[in-house]
């Protein structure tokens, strides 16, 4: 089986799996006991930090460990939001986030905020002035995602965050990072951000560790009270290894940036020349995205029969967002783009990893090629 499905998740690094069976066995202590294995723990937790704000380019004291991206975002909007124990206020995101933002915004309309959901144009891409238009003197907080976990459409952080600490600077500005670490160039400082999510199992790390990148000076109510750790931020006795398993991820993923970013281009651009060239699918990424991520539909066919066709032929990829394809609703994003029903119902994610090798590109090209044959019967006109 050739898996195609890397922004789903991916394969952790064999170092990763490592260091971190080696913490559980020998470093099992809890970071907050005073005595030599709580100080080791700790000891490691603290030396994790100063890495990963290395590579982030950030203080460590602005890193708070989660238990993965999910938690980031809610803590980001919902911690943004009660903050000095307020339940009203603006919020604006995009109609394109991923659920753990867009489900977060719902919630926080229940107990009494108001959100502005901005559409993207049909490129997938969320236009900077349809923003402003929205901006409020109350508006709290602004929540974007660097990348779309379905069409690979960039979104444009930098000109967004330049206009929006220029008219506004209390306004905060959070952006899911989750699916452009790794794949994109990434400067927190130079975008100048107040907040940032990362998840670890999407870069080849373990799954249930996050960060959260939270500004010097930026007050968010606490989500998980407690014991006080992460400097108040979130209570938990930290998951070590996982910290130190996420550690060794962001340190691979950013140092093979920029050779990964190389070979992504010349595999996506193979995908979707080959896509374009078979009759019957449409190609839907946008013209500004990411290189890891390839989508297209195939108008009149349910995703689920594709994926399923695709799989017999020894490839696995994806219908939506893994966090939505158990849902019988054609995708929320796609619909946004105004993409029609029947199209966004037959929507396929190809999603790429360093792994993957140019034999593995052709096998999966050929496989789009028979799948389309087996299926051509069953077509619904
Ligand atoms: N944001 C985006 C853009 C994602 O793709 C994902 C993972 N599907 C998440 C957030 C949630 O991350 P986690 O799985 O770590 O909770």
């Amino acid at each position: 089986m050739k898996y195609f499905d890397y922004a789903a998740t991916t394969p952790p690094y064999p170092e990763v799996i490592q260091s971190m069976a080696e913490i559980m066995q020998k470093h099992f202590g809890n970071p907050s006991s005073l005595h030599q294995y709580g100080e080791e723990a700790d000891r490691l937790v603290r030396h994790a930090k100063e890495v990963t704000a290395q590579i982030l380019g950030v203080k460590p004291s602005e890193i708070i460990w989660t238990s993965g991206a999910t938690e980031s975002n809610n803590f980001a909007l919902k911690g943004a939001a009660m903050r000095g124990g307020r339940t009203q206020g603006h919020i604006i995101t995009t109609r394109i986030e991923h659920p753990s933002v867009y489900e977060c915004c719902r919630q926080l309309e229940q107990i009494g905020f108001d959100v502005s959901y901005i559409d993207p144009a049909s490129d997938g891409i969320v236009r900077v002035e349809d923003i402003q238009n929205a901006l409020r003197p109350d508006t709290i907080i602004v929540s974007i995602m660097h990348v779309n976990n379905e069409t690979g459409a960039i979104q444009p952080i930098q000109q967004l965050a330049d206009w929006l600490k220029k008219v506004q600077s209390r306004t905060l500005i959070h952006v899911d990072g989750v699916q452009g670490f790794g794949k994109l160039p990434v400067n927190i400082a130079q975008w100048n951000i107040d907040l940032y999510s990362l998840s670890a199992h999407k870069l080849r790390g373990p799954k249930g560790t996050g960060l959260l990148y939270v500004k010097q000076g930026t007050e968010l109510f606490p989500l998980l009270a407690g014991g006080g750790q992460e400097n108040g931020y979130r209570s938990g006795t930290e998951n070590v290894a996982g910290i130190v398993g996420m550690t060794k991820a962001l340190r691979l993923a950013s140092t093979e940036q920029s050779a990964l970013s190389e070979r992504l281009l010349v595999w996506s651009e193979q995908l979707k020349i080959a896509i374009q060239s078979i009759e019957g699918l449409v190609l839907t990424n946008p013209s500004v995205s990411a290189r890891h991520i390839v989508h297209f539909s195939y108008p009149g066919m349910k995703s689920e029969v594709i994926l399923h066709s695709l799989e017999q032929q020894g490839c696995i990829v994806s219908t939506q967002s893994a966090c939505s394809s158990r849902k019988a609703e054609p995708s929320r994003v796609l619909l946004a783009m105004g993409v029609e029903r029947e199209h966004a119902a037959s929507g396929i994610r190809i999603s790429l990893g360093d792994q993957h090798t140019k034999q593995d590109i052709e096998h999966l090209i050929i496989a789009l090629h028979q799948t389309v044959t087996q299926l051509r019967p069953l077509e619904r006109r």
